[in-house]
């Protein structure tokens, strides 16, 4: 397995001389045969199973498999945890070793955001609802970033999770939107036994807070019970998902939108492609969580 960045990581006071992320990114691509299909998962790092499945779906379609790992700054707004983002990047490069990464690159700010960098990116019709009312900054980064990764690697392929519903909704719309002829491949989300959906967030839940964070799914669960059993009217489905939330959470959102466009549901009733999502925080930890309706009816 290749790393590239290694020596030029964030917390490096003096990094040795060498050529670069970007630079030594450009000689890797200019080195993989033509007819290789590549692909990229990018990923914040304090990887766990949720990234790890992304990893095995790129191994399953892929002849080559890049990993990327930076907790991407632009996307973080002032105060917000930045600083406290877990970090371990020697257990992250041990499981890509061991899930037959190719090449694991590491971004770091000095190389990526230069002084004088001044680009933006943004898809505003679907970053300014959900998660973008509390974060209005925070999808201008993720673009900002997928859009970079995806000049440098050229990939076939980028693999995305679903847990991130939002974010691999608007990178569709903006790799259509920009002719970028990398395919977006979605993999479902990945939760742990008891249903808390995985996150890199998860470790800094204490045991109370892991255990109030438990009732997003259940709400979502919840939700999905009633469906199946034939409701469709939007209050009742919500009503039912307040009902198991724990008091403790405090509750940013829970809607019922339109999977493909993410709108709300507009009517009394919902119908067509449903996902319910949710954000919600922990203590101090922003969890977010969704389910999709549609396959159930
Ligand atoms: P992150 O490191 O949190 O930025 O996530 C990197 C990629 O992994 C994104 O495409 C996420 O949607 C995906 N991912 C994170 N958690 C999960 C999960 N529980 N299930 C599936 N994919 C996930």
């Amino acid at each position: 397995m290749q790393i590239i960045g290694a020596d030029q990581r964030e917390s490096e006071k003096t990094p040795s001389p060498s050529a670069g992320i970007v630079t030594e990114l450009r000689k890797w691509r200019k080195s993989q045969d033509s007819d290789k299909v590549i692909g990229l998962v990018p990923t914040m790092g304090a990887l766990h199973e949720g990234h790890l499945s992304l990893i095995r779906q790129a191994r399953r379609e892929c002849d080559v498999v890049a990993l990327t790992i930076f907790v991407n700054p632009t996307q973080f707004a002032p105060g917000e945890d930045l600083d406290s983002y877990p970090r371990t990047l020697d257990t992250d490069l041990q499981l890509a070793q061991k899930e037959g990464v190719d090449l694991v690159w590491l971004g770091n700010s000095r190389d990526l955001y230069p002084t004088g960098f001044a680009t933006r990116v943004e898809v505003p019709a679907l970053s300014d609802r959900l998660c973008g009312k509390s974060r209005p900054h925070h999808f201008g980064g993720v673009c900002l970033i997928v859009l970079k990764l995806f000049q440098l690697f050229q990939p076939t392929k980028a693999f995305f999770g679903e847990k991130d519903l939002q974010q691999v909704t608007i990178i569709e719309r903006m790799v259509a939107d920009l002719h970028v002829e990398t395919e977006i491949v979605r993999c479902p989300l990945v939760r742990e036994d008891d249903g808390l959906a995985l996150s890199s967030r998860n470790v800094r839940l204490t045991p109370e807070d892991r255990q109030r964070a438990l009732s997003l799914s259940k709400a979502l669960f919840a939700i999905e019970a009633s469906w199946r059993g034939g409701e469709r009217k939007v209050q009742t489905l919500v009503e039912g998902a307040f009902e198991a939330l724990d008091p403790g959470m405090e509750l940013e959102y829970l809607e019922l939108v339109d999977r493909n466009d993410l709108s709300p549901i507009e009517g009394e009733e919902a119908t067509g492609d449903v996902a319910v999502c949710v954000a919600a925080r922990a203590g101090d930890v922003r969890l977010i969580d969704n389910i999709t309706l549609e396959f159930l009816s």
